[in-house]
């Protein structure tokens, strides 16, 4: 359901990467940010893996940090931020997607958002979460952004169900 071959249709844009999280992986993040949001502050995690957009780990913000979240911001401190880089860059693995809630049905990416960058590198992936994540993961309720030359892009849901392979093979 999650990598339907029917919804495959051309895009107009350069083509988002694909990222292939393993549906345990997912599972995590989605329970870790719900459980975080507890309903009442924004909750944030980062995908890393493989250049090749393979997810191999969920990093949580407030595993790193004070993540200084309140109902309707978040952040990670500049000096977390960094210590993140150097771990993944001494395991030669790479960022490949943020993940945050929000409180309501809006997950387009707020202006805060899209200057608080994690990474600015073409390829990365943005996702919000509505509800402060207590709904199940349903891909049409989700905002799926991707960061491309100027700024970033809301991808299509059927680019999403391109794009986006959950492997279910344990
Ligand atoms: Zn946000």
């Amino acid at each position: 359901m999650f990598n339907d071959p029917r919804a495959r249709v051309p895009a107009p844009h350069t083509p988002a990467p694909r990222l292939i999280v393993p549906a345990t992986l997912l599972l995590r993040t989605v329970e870790g940010l719900r459980a975080r949001s507890n309903r009442w502050r924004e909750s944030a995690c980062v995908w890393t893996g493989s250049r090749d957009g393979r997810v191999s780990d969920v990093v949580f913000h407030h595993e790193m940090a004070d993540d200084r979240a309140t109902a309707f911001s978040l952040e990670l401190p500049e000096r977390e931020k960094f210590a993140l880089y150097e771990k993944l860059g001494r395991r030669g693995d790479a960022l490949l997607s943020l993940l945050h809630t929000h409180p309501d049905d809006g997950v387009e990416l707020s202006p805060v958002d899209q200057r608080n960058q994690l990474s600015s590198r073409i390829g990365f992936w943005s996702i919000v979460l509505p509800h402060y994540g207590a709904r199940d993961w349903k891909l049409e309720e989700i905002g799926f952004h991707v960061r491309c030359d100027r700024g970033w892009r809301r991808l299509r849901l059927a680019e999403v169900r391109d794009r986006l392979h959950v492997d279910v093979t344990p």
